[in-house]
């Protein structure tokens, strides 16, 4: 799994570069004030769920585990919509929102991070920069709020209809994630006194005699709660996922055989291609334009030809494992467009059975895979029929 510090390879060595965080998205409340009759952590805001935007943030940010907390009566539909997202815990949470946040720390009991966020999925547009920030300030105190000045003023209606204007010095908005400790945080909890339900786990903190930072938000982290909220939402939703696109290239020689694989499919022939794995070389350039996209290296670094257990091995594999770490960087892939360049064997027989079957191995419809070939008109390597060169693109949506 990544840690921040493979992320920020610029920041300075100190504590927080080794901390491990985990965090909890509650997404527990009935959210009747939003309207529409769904609860809003299930309403779609950029054509994504509105609790899927933090989970996918919190993954992009290589959280060490993340737990999602949803209403008892909506554990079935949550594991249908986070189906793809294997290393996301959902459970039920509580009455309150205090005892959703309990849950979620109980999850995380059995394998336990250094730190902890907590956040509302209320909130979708989490970027990797807030979870940064908030680690940081963690070096100086027990906890971390993102939390914004208030600028308007602020007038208290009384009783009687009198209104008076209360001074906003010092006063804040308070945001999540909030960032804790985790230790520090589950014995703040059990020592709350429990007369009333806290309203966030900074008070928590707070009560415990921690000190709490105030780390500055953001006014594109707001909670939403009203119908109108939503509007805003979409306007944000366009801005806070990038696209981004990698290639790759790869060649292999050919030799005597029974056949080539290309593309995942077997083509019967006198020759193969040789090389460590099953030399797809039509796989291993679409695998590294998918690492090139996420920026994860190439396919040595993570499958190294000095390795033995890659002998031999289906190149799908390796094609999966990019796809699985688009997937843990809360990314999603686009469509992807392969070039095979050869005399022989002939391509065309075969596009549309490679197509299909990477469709199938990268969960894409047909239409978002192009496989394409063409020759170098005897020209060089392939034109010579030495060997045959694949380039591949892909492009890739991740958060912001
Ligand atoms: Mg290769």
């Amino acid at each position: 799994m990544l840690c921040l510090s493979s992320l920020d390879k610029t920041a300075p060595k100190d504590q927080t570069d080794t901390m491990t965080f985990s965090a909890i998205v509650v997404a527990a409340g009935s959210g009747s004030r939003a309207g529409s009759g769904t609860p809003k952590q299930w309403r779609e805001v950029g054509a994504k769920p509105v609790a899927r935007w933090s989970v996918e943030a919190f993954f992009a940010a290589g959280a060490k585990s993340i737990v999602l907390v949803v209403p008892p009566g909506d554990m079935h539909l949550a594991e249908e919509i986070f189906r793809d997202l294997k290393d996301l815990a959902i459970v039920p949470g509580g009455a309150e929102r205090a005892d959703s946040v309990s849950a979620g720390l109980s999850a995380l009991a059995g394998d336990a991070p250094d730190v902890v966020m907590i956040h509302d999925a209320a909130r979708p547009f989490l970027k990797m920069v807030h979870i940064q920030a908030l680690l940081a300030d963690l070096k100086h105190a027990e906890g971390a709020i993102l939390a914004l000045p208030v600028a308007d003023t602020l007038k208290r209606a009384q009783a009687d209809g009198a209104v008076i204007t209360v001074p906003r010095d010092g006063l804040w908005r308070a945001q999540t994630p909030q960032a804790f400790r985790y230790k520090t945080l589950v014995d703040a909890y059990a020592a709350w006194p429990g007369d009333s339900p806290p309203t966030d786990e900074a008070v928590v903190i707070e009560t415990a005699g921690g000190r709490v930072r105030l780390t500055p938000g953001d006014p594109a982290l707001m909670k939403l709660t009203y119908p109108e909220d939503f509007y805003m939402a979409e306007a944000l939703a366009g801005s806070a996922r990038v696209t981004r696109v990698g290639q790759g290239v790869d060649a292999h020689r050919f030799g005597p055989g029974d056949g080539v694989w290309l593309c995942g499919v077997k083509i019967a022939g006198e020759r193969t291609l040789i090389g460590h794995s099953d030399a797809d070389a039509g796989l291993h350039a679409i695998t590294d334009a998918i690492l090139g996209a996420i920026g994860e290296g190439d396919i040595g670094d993570h499958f190294p030809p000095t390795d033995a257990q890659w002998k031999g091995a289906p190149s799908h594999l390796f094609l999966s494992h990019a796809a699985e770490l688009v997937r843990r960087k809360g990314g999603k892939l686009i469509n992807v467009d392969v070039t095979l360049i050869c005399e022989r064997p002939k391509i065309k027989p075969h596009r549309q059975a490679m197509r299909e079957t990477l469709a199938a191995l990268l969960d894409l419809p047909v239409d978002r895979i192009s496989v394409k070939a063409t020759t170098t008109e005897g020209m060089g390597y392939t034109g010579r029929e030495e060997g045959l060169l694949a380039q591949a693109i892909a492009s890739v949506e991740t958060p912001a």
